[in-house]
């Protein structure tokens, strides 16, 4: 027998809810979820199709890795699908205490904490260092993760304007607050621009501010060891916060909060997204031990996907787009309103590339974009696709 699920719902929230989605639908900003039949490869099967894919994060290619699949079947096996308690619950394995250590070296702190995910560490991070009389200032175009980490801190937040450090100098200099802390992604998931590191890190000192970095697009793909923003630049002997992702460059899934041990030990004590999370599955974490191991030694594949990433960029000049801010595999291609990123999508598509639109609230109004992700498993004749489809595309 067929079921109508609405209208087992109570009515005002039947109306509400259907309501919204017709709005959303009017603005061109309802979402759908896309399940290809194939993993994160740069040749992606959706619908019996193939396509070619700059859709995921997975920047250096490294998900689909044999060694990093066999590091995860290989931890499952041994350690069980799921951990089934939280990390102060024995749900800890000796591969969550290495990878620790490992990420703590990879981003020359003293201590890291697992979190389940990215998203995890930043709601969980910001809300347990920050409470109602502190201050933190966060820049414009943050992540989700990190506007929703201030908001469950309560504490003052204070946006500024994006990549503006004259501006942040100025409100830090305004507040009241004794505690000031500051956020900013290093590398911004939809620009692909990389923060001022070098001036966030001096005017954190200067004001006596704690800095967190989020690094879920640097990890992996800046600096020479792979190791991030202040490795890019080469900065040393700070005591910024990182905050990353397993989920992007490293293959697996999971996130971490890389810090000073005292950061550590009370986020252990009273972080609690880490506290009443059931830990990381054993197999994300040796998937992650293994591709900090190929980071390390495939420099190869850092320098294949900025190359690849300079070439899709410049090509978009070339076919007459505006130079973007990007430096990074996150190569955005603004458009303006939603349905014009939404109808270059499908034509797109149409040509055999998915790629997808990203529209408000993702990203701010009338900005709206494809954003191409590139991946050190893709070559030439993938960035020369993309090109042909946009050119063809664009030609309407
Ligand atoms: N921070 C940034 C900048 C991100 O782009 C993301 C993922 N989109 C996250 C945090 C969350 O990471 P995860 O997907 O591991 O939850």
């Amino acid at each position: 027998m067929a079921s109508d699920a609405r209208s087992e719902l109570p009515r005002p929230w039947a109306e509400s809810l259907a309501g919204k989605l017709r709005d959303l639908e009017r603005q061109t900003l309802t979402r759908s979820i896309v399940t290809p039949e194939t993993g994160p490869e740069p040749q992606v099967t959706l619908g019996g199709k193939r396509y070619v894919h700059f859709t995921s994060n997975n920047y250096l290619g490294l998900s689909t890795d044999p060694r990093i699949v066999e590091a995860s079947v290989e931890a499952t096996r041994r350690y069980g699908a799921s951990t089934s308690a939280s990390r102060l619950l024995c749900g800890s394995t000796p591969l969550h205490d290495a990878l620790e250590a490992k990420l703590a070296r990879l981003k020359r702190t003293e201590a890291c904490l697992l979190f389940s995910s990215g998203y995890l560490a930043n709601v969980g991070l910001i809300s347990a260092l920050a409470g109602p009389d502190d201050a933190v200032f966060s820049d414009r175009l943050n992540h989700a993760s990190i506007i929703d980490g201030c908001r469950l801190s309560r504490a003052t937040t204070v946006i500024y304007p994006h990549c503006d450090v004259k501006a942040l100098e100025g409100l830090l200099q305004r507040t009241t607050a004794k505690r000031r802390l500051i956020v900013s992604e290093s590398v911004f998931s939809m620009d692909g621009d990389i923060a001022p590191v070098r001036e966030l890190v001096e005017v954190a000192k200067r004001f006596d501010a704690l800095l967190v970095l989020d690094e879920a697009h640097a990890t992996g793909v800046l600096g020479p060891d792979g190791g991030g923003a202040l490795s890019h630049f080469g900065i040393a002997g700070t005591p910024t916060m990182i905050m990353g992702t397993l989920s992007k460059a490293l293959g697996s899934a999971g996130g971490f909060v890389a810090a000073n041990a005292t950061v550590v030990d009370f986020l252990r004590n009273r972080c609690r997204t880490f506290i009443f999370n059931t830990a990381l599955p054993a197999g994300s974490a040796g998937a992650a031990l293994t591709a900090l191991d190929i980071v390390e030694q495939e420099p190869w594949r850092r320098e294949k996907v900025l190359a690849l990433s300079k070439h899709l960029r410049e090509g978009f000049v070339a076919l007459g787009y505006p130079p973007s801010r990007s430096e990074t595999p996150i190569v955005p291609l603004v458009l303006g309103e939603a349905d014009v990123a939404v109808a270059m999508e499908q034509r797109l598509k149409a040509a055999g590339v998915l790629a997808r639109a990203i529209r408000p609230p993702t990203v701010p109004p009338g900005t709206s974009r494809i954003r191409f992700n590139v991946m050190a498993s893709h070559d030439e004749t993938d960035v020369g696709q993309a090109l042909a489809a946009v050119r063809d595309a664009s030609r309407g």
